[in-house]
């Protein structure tokens, strides 16, 4: 039975009497009795407070202007955020993103489901259970981790063909985001064509900017990449074609807010954790810019329309690039880290440039254009092994892709008292276990208790705000443990 038919039976509703939803008819309330009705929430992927330090230096010296994420931190309910699973440390996306939308902790790699097979209900589809109308939106692929954490019930998360099945069955009012692959006919395995399940269903499908622009629908899929969407640096200087996030925002919001009964929507920052990933300063500085600009968007959304709740919440660290000291009384730091203002491509781009004709003239010219670095002849020979595929290198960043890794390396920062090169050096390719930046803005957020919170409280908040009483079933670290044995 498809979930639309189950919800339609109230087969779901059933499950255990564990539903309660129309529990209050009056309407939804927060603990202060201020009405909630719609609540957004604006997931930063990967994203510690050393890329806060980089993005407001940037913004403060060279746009004059500082950060809407500093203006949140203000007016908010501001604190640190746990990111660990059930069973690490350090948590990958789903899991983050299963924490947020259950409230339970489970096994990286799964969405919405422990390693013995019991599934468990995401926020999302208890909205659309309770009537809201709900939105993902996303640099990245739309079947990725973090969106489909609030809506796929999969053993694997790399399974995007399948996730992609699960989202045609009551798929929320506005989807926008990259991942073409996943949904065209043509490069699907099965050769399925999703998009027309969704023309089925009345949505209004959408390629490109313009298109977005356009639209005039109360159902919309955008899908703008085959893949996740360009990252913004080079879609600001190598002209790359892509909607930005502040845009899909906007757009989103227009179609969600002609909804009577209010929204929950998850915005995404898919791709700070991306660049994070792969150590590239550069990339990173222009997604947390990009987030930067739709969270001014968010905020000014949630100004004029006092009935919503905003939380911004990064899933967990990635990279730990610092912006770390230079020179005597370290009063070089500022005016080292302007280097950033020469990186104009993501190493991606670079890569694909330096694969035009691997050699060291070629590779060095290239480093210089998009970066302003001047690579050693032992780096430029480095890099040449790299893009070769021959080379065996230790994994310096604990990144274990080739050749980003050796790009990495050879665009590292100095010593301390080496003003010509951007001091931001990272301790790994990896996703990283510290406390990461949580806000709440807008209606009740005066009365959430934030602070140090764990992941799992969000859910929290959010059910509470939409009136949603439903508990998902948990698993102890131990029983996770024995089933991943078995
Ligand atoms: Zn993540
Ligand atoms: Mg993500
Ligand atoms: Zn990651």
């Amino acid at each position: 039975m498809k979930r639309r038919d189950l919800l339609k039976t109230g087969a779901l509703a059933g499950l255990g009497g564990l539903f309660s939803f129309g529990a209050h008819p009056a309407g939804r309330h927060s603990a202060s009795q201020q009405p909630v009705r719609n609540v957004i929430f604006f997931a930063y992927d990967g994203f510690t407070w050393e890329d806060v330090a980089s993005a407001r230096t940037y913004a403060k010296r060279h746009m004059d202007r500082s950060l809407a994420f500093d203006r949140l931190f203000d007016r908010s309910s501001a604190g640190s955020m746990d990111s660990s699973s059930l069973t690490s440390v350090t948590t990958d996306s789903a899991a983050a993103s299963c924490a947020w939308g259950t409230g339970q902790k489970i096994v990286s790699g799964l969405l919405n489901m422990y390693p013995d097979g019991t599934t468990l209900e995401p926020i999302l589809r208890l909205a659309q259970q309770k009537g809201l109308a709900t939105g993902l939106i996303t640099t990245t692929r739309l079947t990725h981790a973090t969106p489909a954490g609030w809506y796929a019930q999969i053993d694997w998360r790399r399974r995007e063909e399948d996730i992609a099945l699960q989202l045609t069955d009551m798929p929320p009012e506005v989807l926008l985001g990259g991942g073409h692959r996943a949904l065209s006919g043509e490069l699907r395995d099965d050769g399925h064509d999703v998009y027309g399940d969704f023309v089925d269903q009345d949505f209004t499908i959408v390629r490109s900017e313009a298109e977005l622009q356009q639209a005039n629908s109360s159902k919309l899929l955008g899908v703008f990449h085959r893949s996740h969407l360009p990252y913004e640096i080079d879609r600001r200087f190598q002209g790359v074609a892509a909607p930005t996030l502040a845009q899909m925002v906007t757009k989103g919001l227009e179609v969600l807010s002609g909804y009577d009964q209010g929204f929950l929507a998850q915005i995404e920052a898919g791709r700070i954790d991306h660049a994070n990933h792969r150590n590239d300063a550069g990339g990173l500085l222009w997604e947390v810019l990009a987030a930067d600009e739709a969270l001014a968007v968010l905020m000014e959304y949630v100004d004029t329309h006092p009935d919503t709740l905003l939380i911004m919440a990064s899933d967990h660290g990635t990279g730990s690039g610092a912006v770390y000291g230079v020179g005597k009384r370290y009063r070089e730091g500022s005016t080292t880290h302007d280097h950033i203002t020469k990186r104009t491509a993501s190493f991606p781009y670079i890569i694909d440039e330096m694969q035009h004709d691997p050699v060291p003239p070629h590779v060095t010219g290239v480093a210089k254009r998009y970066t302003g670095i001047r690579m050693t002849d032992e780096q430029a020979a480095l890099m040449v092994r790299a893009l070769h595929g021959d080379l065996a290198m230790p994994n310096l960043q604990a990144y274990d892709r080739q050749p980003y890794n050796t790009l990495a390396h050879c665009l590292r920062g100095g010593t301390y008292d080496d003003p010509d090169r951007l001091n931001i050096n990272f301790a790994t390719g990896q996703h990283t276990a510290g406390p990461v930046p949580v806000a709440a803005y807008g209606a009740g957020a005066d009365t959430l208790e934030c602070g140090m919170v764990d992941n799992t409280d969000l859910y929290d908040w959010m059910a509470s705000a939409l009136d949603i009483s439903y508990r998902n079933p948990s698993m102890s670290r131990h029983a996770a443990r024995e089933a991943l044995a078995e």
